[in-house]
């Protein structure tokens, strides 16, 4: 009050702080420590006690940042038998219209089937950057509401076929047609493997040009233009199973993990070289800002 009087006295009114966008108020080193805090969990694939310590993890940020938690819960049938699967969804600036658009924002919490495999990149950084943008998010508003989905069961089972991989966003991708939800969906970003001290982003090329060319912008608009779509190649992903629903989609990801070609993606890919020495706190920085950046600018056209 003392202070207010006298800067009234001096002729000047107190103005409100303007709000940090969220691509400023996106935090790279708490994005890393989530990164190592989940990689410690160990192996997270559906079942596993690093998976059900992960899912924690998700609630309560959300919770802390004053989203709305939702979840999609099945069982898959798997050429391991039946599988559950939950697919977590932290819903941001919900209003009471119920024509209000919605854009999601993804990335797989579950790791590999496979003894020792924890991780960092494939599965870590995708569920940290996620909890980041919760982090980013809390008390902005949004014309959108911003859905942050947590996929489950990305990871093939044995390997990659139509029938083994891709559970859970699927099931959710039809669920939203199911429930009418889907028209609403203006956009849709996977994040994956984005956490590699390498970073080269792929332009992938079964995403929405469109969306791609918003990311481009940010890129372009942060000077991060080095790091993203130099290169070009069909990644099967989450993302297919929005795209084939007819949502417009993108998988932000990084196709080359370690030295090329290892099985196609690099040598550290679904190895368990796959540790937080592969993974940077300024790679991390790098995306998140340029997808919040972004996700404004598609909010501020909505
Ligand atoms: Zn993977």
């Amino acid at each position: 009050m003392f202070a207010a009087l006298a800067l009234l006295a001096a002729g000047v009114l107190p103005v409100a702080p303007t709000p940090i966008p969220p691509h400023d108020a996106f935090d790279a080193r708490q994005c890393y420590e989530y990164t190592a805090e989940i990689t410690r969990y160990g192996e997270r694939n559906p079942g596993s006690p690093g998976h059900a310590k992960t899912e924690a993890l998700i609630h309560r940020v959300v919770l802390a940042d004053g989203g709305k938690i939702d979840s999609d819960d099945f069982t898959a049938d798997t050429p391991r038998g039946k599988v559950p699967v939950h697919n977590l969804i932290g819903k941001f600036n919900q209003s009471g219209d119920p024509h209000q658009p919605i854009f999601i924002l993804a990335g797989h919490y579950d790791t590999l089937f496979k003894k020792g495999f924890v991780g960092a990149n494939d599965g870590g950084s995708s569920t940290a950057i996620l909890l980041s943008f919760a982090d980013a998010l809390k008390g902005h508003k949004t014309k959108m509401q911003i859905w942050l989905v947590w996929t489950d069961l990305e990871e093939a089972v044995n390997s990659f076929t139509d029938n083994d991989g891709l559970y859970g966003s699927k099931h959710l991708a039809h669920k939203l047609v199911e429930q009418g939800i889907a028209p609403r969906v203006r956009g849709f970003f996977l994040l994956d493997m984005i956490g590699d001290k390498d970073l080269d982003v792929d332009r992938e090329s079964t995403s929405a040009g469109w969306l791609q060319d918003f990311i481009a912008a940010a890129a372009k608009k942060l000077g991060y233009s080095q790091y993203f779509f130099h290169y070009s190649t069909a990644i099967t992903d989450d993302q297919d199973s929005f795209v084939n629903v007819g949502i417009p989609s993108v998988d932000v990801v990084d196709a080359t993990f370690g030295k090329m070609p290892g099985d196609g993606m690099g040598a550290y890919h679904h190895t368990n070289q796959d540790t937080m020495d592969k993974v940077s706190e300024h790679s991390l920085m790098v995306v998140g800002r340029t997808v919040l950046l972004a996700v404004e600018t598609i909010d501020s056209q909505s």
